[in-house]
């Protein structure tokens, strides 16, 4: 069985979702297909939760009507057949009907969560309906049925693959399942999302679930780049990736992939391909647990970053000072990404600022903090890296930019720097030339 994943742009349009039908028919192997919200979708809804927190029903209700316009739009030109279209415009009606009831009642976590996924729910429906208008038997399961994560970071596979395959006999046997990424239920066994971009996530998890034999995540790039195409000339995909590698990259900021997608497969040795559904040719990145080549593979950067310094009078070394300051952390749900530590100063990055007020206020009962906004961890990644005969290479960016942090042999993987996102650019750029361009046989 493959698990195949497709994002808000592969689902995105009409012309897109005959290009995503086309690649399920590329082969019979049997499938699960997580499917997005249509692109611009889960923002439009970020909105419509806050206008039910401020209980604006005129803007609901605006809201509502354009996601209603939105989707029918879509299927007036996908579905051929007129009765199927008829049915298919009400039921999205009918949708958009329990959404509005919903979006009056009492903002709550859990009402927040159903919204978010709404365009999930809304997309699979006319993808499941369309595939099988043209002949494509396919069965639509409910994620909210099977993705039982009572721990995000930690998911039990076991349960959601008990449940998964309760579903499946459940329903009549079929080649092709379509479900909804995002959405889960959580310890509470209540609806919940995986966080912004979760679907990657979700994919990965019934992919382990089932023991699946490839995981393949379908979106609008070929593969993972050596460094961010947004800002930088000349990258290049990179054609395998391990497991450890891709997590770094997913982590500090590679924008394709969801941070924890590839940790519920690890264990399991499942390859995850990234595709691109605009060019289904070409290659993209294969991600597994093989090591191809050791050293350099690609740069990238995570910005909202907030760097604090805790300075002390006294031995900060002594011991138990460290513990005392990280729990004040973990007390706050905070994590951290970057640490470097001087005799008497701590510096530290943190990326959720939500507790930033009371961590401050605390740790100054005891020593000197300073808080410093908008900064990027750039982040250099590849197994061994640090053994990398280009990477001290990197250094030289010191001649050039101010840099904050840097953070080398925390892992062999990853050397980091910190600068100010005012400097990210130039960066990304000096770091692409010195370590890629001049070397074209790192690159790949
Ligand atoms: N639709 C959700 C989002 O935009 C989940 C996803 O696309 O992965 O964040
Ligand atoms: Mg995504």
């Amino acid at each position: 069985m493959k698990i195949l994943k497709f994002g808000g742009t592969s689902v995105g349009s009409v012309e897109n979702l005959h290009r995503v039908k086309d690649i399920l028919l590329n082969d019979d192997d049997q499938k699960i297909v997580v499917c997005s919200a249509m692109s611009g979708v889960t923002d439009q809804l970020v909105k419509l939760v806050a206008f039910i927190k401020l209980k604006d029903a005129e803007a609901i209700t605006r809201n509502l009507h354009k996601l209603e316009s939105k989707h029918i739009e879509v299927v007036e030109t996908l579905i051929d057949n007129h009765e199927l279209r008829g049915d298919l415009k009400d039921g999205i009606s009918g949708l958009i009907t329990e959404m509005m009831d919903l979006s009056n009642q009492e903002y709550s976590e859990v009402l927040n969560a159903k919204v978010l996924t709404f365009g999930e729910t809304l997309l699979t429906y006319i993808f499941s309906n369309f595939l099988a208008s043209t002949g494509v038997t396919n069965r639509l399961i409910r994620a909210q049925d099977f993705m039982f994560v009572d721990n995000v970071d930690n998911p039990n596979i076991n349960k959601v693959s008990k449940k998964l395959h309760k579903v499946l006999e459940d329903n009549e046997p079929a080649h092709i399942y379509i479900t909804q990424g995002f959405v889960c239920r959580d310890h509470l066994n209540q609806i919940n999302t995986l966080k912004r971009g979760g679907s990657d996530y979700t994919a990965t998890i019934i992919g382990a679930a089932m023991d699946a034999d490839e995981i393949q995540i379908w979106t609008d790039i070929d593969g993972l780049h050596n460094n961010d195409p947004r800002f930088v000339e000349g990258t290049n995909p990179i054609a395998h990736l391990t497991y450890n590698e891709a997590a770094e990259l997913a982590y500090f900021g590679a924008k394709i992939l969801h941070p924890q997608t590839v940790s519920p497969v690890v264990g399991k040795d499942i390859p995850v391909l990234l595709k691109n559904t605009f060019d289904p040719e070409a290659p993209g990145t294969v991600i597994s647990n093989k090591t191809y080549r050791k050293g350099l593979k690609a740069i990238s950067a995570k910005d909202g970053i907030t760097a604090i310094k805790i300075k002390s009078n006294r031995m900060l070394m002594t011991h138990g000072y460290l513990r005392r300051i990280f729990e004040v952390f973990d007390n706050f749900r905070t994590s951290i990404d970057m640490i470097t530590t001087s005799e008497i100063a701590i510096s530290l990055t943190i990326d959720d600022t939500t507790y930033i007020d009371e961590i401050v206020k605390e740790i100054e009962g005891y020593a000197e903090v300073t808080v410093d906004y908008n900064h990027s961890i750039i982040c250099v990644v590849g197994e061994s890296v640090i053994n990398d005969k280009y990477s001290h290479k990197l250094f030289e960016i010191l001649n050039y930019i101010p840099v904050r942090m840097i953070s080398y042999g925390g892992s062999n993987n990853n050397i980091s720097i910190l600068v100010e996102t005012k400097d990210k650019i130039p960066t990304l750029r000096f770091l692409n030339e010195k370590l890629f361009l001049t070397h074209q046989e790192a690159v790949l």
